[in-house]
């Protein structure tokens, strides 16, 4: 009889999934990396971040952002429901720690993609994570992502390529940094950064017999001996 194949992509027994954190500058292409990445590996989702921020054309509620008013965001964090938050671009942002939590319980990896004020704001608080940095191949390419995003009106984006390098500078913080020059290479880069830590021995997938069959085996040689 042949048994059944328990599949070392999917995370539904490995325990608590891992947080995934994902920082660049605007425009470098976290979100095209992140929907990548999720779209072709298995047991990793995105935490859906709030914001003040209107809504672009385009973007859907619940699904690229929730889009909640001032009043509703503060009163959420003054609750302590934000496990982190900064202000970009004069917008509010944050992190639901229930949401996060809720979807790890599930074994899920979960990614956020966040600032470098937020991924700071989560190592104070020793949150353990993938802390992962995008940089664009250029300065120019940059800008002109930017601005082939159409998202931004001139002085806005003047505004983005300012910040841009105090943001990448922070590149240093981080475990590992990703030049999303190639879409495809950066995108098999981070999916080979979560699985590879899928393999780490503190996170191992114990669900597989050989575990308890080397378990018994010791216990043997301890009590025979
Ligand atoms: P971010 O989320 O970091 O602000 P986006 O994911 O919105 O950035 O990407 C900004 C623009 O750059 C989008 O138009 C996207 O299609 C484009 N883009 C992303 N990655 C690449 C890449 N490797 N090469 C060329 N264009 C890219």
């Amino acid at each position: 009889m042949s048994k059944p194949r328990i599949s070392n992509d999917t995370t539904s027994d490995r325990g608590h999934g891992r947080i995934v954190v994902l920082s660049g500058p605007s425009g470098v292409g976290k979100s095209t990396l992140a929907q990548a990445v999720i779209a072709s590996t298995p047991g990793i989702v995105r935490s859906v971040t709030y914001t003040t921020r209107p809504p672009r054309p385009g973007e859907v509620d619940g699904s690229d952002y929730h889009f909640i008013s001032p009043e509703a965001f503060l009163q959420r964090s003054g609750a302590g429901e934000m496990l982190e938050s900064a202000t970009v671009h004069n917008y509010l942002y944050g992190t639901s720690r229930l949401d996060v939590d809720h979807l790890r319980q599930q074994g899920l990896d979960v990614l956020l993609v966040i600032d470098y004020q937020g991924a700071a704001a989560l190592r104070q608080q020793h949150v353990e994570a993938l802390y992962i940095f995008v940089l664009p191949p250029s300065m120019a390419a940059l800008e002109q992502r930017l601005r082939q995003r159409h998202a931004d009106h001139e002085a806005s984006l003047r505004t983005r390529l300012a910040i841009a390098p105090t943001e990448m500078a922070q590149y240093q913080d981080y475990d590992y940094v990703i030049v999303n020059d190639d879409l495809k290479s950066a995108t098999q880069q981070l999916q080979a950064i979560v699985l590879a830590d899928r393999c780490c021995l503190s996170r191992l997938d114990r669900r597989y017999p050989i575990f308890a069959e080397l378990d018994g085996w010791r216990h043997e040689r301890v009590s025979s001996a």
